[in-house]
């Protein structure tokens, strides 16, 4: 019997035993395509010699040591690779373990930029349905997937969730891209205005929601519009980038596409590629400084952050996506993948939207593509198909999202950026 407690206690997952460039291997010598990269996260694929060696020679110098009394070379050359390359509102990175974390600290760190700046009665959170945010009780509490809310309900805390910038299913007929992009981003306002922006301290969205919609990019307009919406009552704007952030919509950091600058970023999966637990939170130098010069000190940390292994790997990874070329593979290769989910599935009766940006592609299923019906929950479609194409030796992440009780089906292609034409 085993030990280990999975995730779900209803299946019992094969052994995995190697990886290789794309594909996955389990104990009985059986190969996957990881088209999901996981969830995202493998962007350069399985064994990679670079990164492996990064890792090894940061073993070799120095494994750990507590960032409450060092910090390390690994740590803050990474942090001057991010910042070189992030939009320019960015000067500072705070290094930590995964996404959970990485949006953890955001909510956190909004609201002591408040407290510091002596607007104390700004802590509430406006952030969107059907978006992910982590598991973590605050990272929840940020997120809009009902499903995974639900129980935990008495343990969240009080923020807003608007509706998403969502065209298949929110945008209305007849209403150009840019004028939904414009509604759909003024609802930011309405509800500045119902709760009272002086108790509001950020908004926080996914530039490409991942987690609960399957690769659903917002319509154009639509974060300048936010930007302009929280500068002019004085919010912060928290990006998270966790699924879709370095390189996997083929820039570096999705938000460059939308034009927009956050005040904080949170960035993960991707970043340390599946090679070392890694995530992180970027923000302005204004809200450095404003807590530098109050009490100087982020009444937040974790053990392991700044972890200059994870920080090594972080690093390698970082720069053979930009040194490899890899961002212009995204586009080229995630251009042929969206003609190619086209081709064979754009008359599909059960296909309605097939969307993305680069190697970060969704489908959404539905019973009729007239109707854009959804199929009935009790059906778990997207954990058919998952399991469908894992027995035939594929590895695609499903998802089920919800808005206002009505659930989705969705699927995402995610795979490693050096994804060749034939595979
Ligand atoms: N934020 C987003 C947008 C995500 O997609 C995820 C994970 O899927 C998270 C945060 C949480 O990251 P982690 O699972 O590393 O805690």
């Amino acid at each position: 019997m085993s030990h280990i407690f999975p995730r779900s206690m209803k299946s019992s997952p094969p052994m995995a035993v190697g990886g290789k460039g794309c594909y996955l291997f389990d104990a009985s010598g059986k190969q996957y395509l990881d088209a999901s990269g996981g969830a995202a996260v493998s962007c350069l694929g399985h064994g990679d010699t670079t990164v492996i060696n990064a890792i090894k020679a940061q073993l070799d110098t120095l494994a750990y040591a507590h960032t409450g009394f060092f910090t390390s070379e690994p740590a803050e050359k990474l942090a001057d690779l991010l910042i070189e390359h992030a939009p320019s509102t960015l000067d500072r990175v705070y290094l930590v373990s995964g996404g959970s974390e990485a949006a953890e600290a955001a909510i956190k760190l909004a609201r002591q930029y408040f407290v510091e700046k002596g607007e104390p009665k700004r802590g509430r959170l406006i952030a969107r349905k059907q978006s992910y945010h982590g598991n973590t009780i605050g990272a929840l509490s940020a997120g809009g997937n009902e499903w995974r809310r639900a129980q935990f309900a008495p343990l969240l805390l009080d923020m807003s969730h608007i509706d998403p910038c969502y065209p298949y299913r929110l945008q209305n007929e007849g209403e150009s891209d840019a004028d939904y992009g414009l509604r759909s981003a003024n609802l930011l306002e309405q509800e500045l205005l119902r709760v009272g922006p002086e108790t509001v301290m950020a908004f926080m969205a996914e530039p490409v929601v991942g987690a609960t919609a399957g690769a659903v990019a917002p319509a154009p307009g639509y974060f300048k519009r936010i930007r302009e919406i929280c500068d002019q009552y004085g919010i912060l704007l928290i990006l998270d980038e966790v699924m879709c952030g370095m390189g996997r919509t083929g820039t570096l950091f999705a938000c460059e596409q939308d034009g927009v600058a956050p005040d904080i970023l949170c960035i993960a999966k991707g970043l340390g590629a599946g090679y070392q637990p890694i995530g992180a939170m970027l923000c302005s130098s204004q809200i450095y400084d404003t807590i530098g010069a109050g009490s100087g000190f982020f009444q937040h940390g974790h053990t392991y952050m700044g972890h200059p292994t994870a920080a090594a790997a972080a690093l390698a990874v970082v720069n053979s996506v930009l040194d490899r070329g890899l961002l212009k593979a995204v586009q080229k290769q995630g251009d042929a993948l969206k003609l190619a989910l086209n081709e064979r599935f754009v008359q599909h009766a059960n296909v309605g939207d097939i969307r993305g940006r680069g190697l970060f592609l969704g489908l959404e299923l539905v019973t009729d593509r007239g109707t854009k019906a959804p199929f009935d929950p009790a059906h778990k479609l997207a954990a058919k198909i998952k399991a469908a194409a894992f027995d035939a030796g594929l590895i695609c992440y499903p998802m089920s999202g919800t808005i206002d009780g009505k659930t989705g089906d969705h699927i995402l292609l995610a795979p490693p950026f050096i994804i060749e034409d034939a595979q």
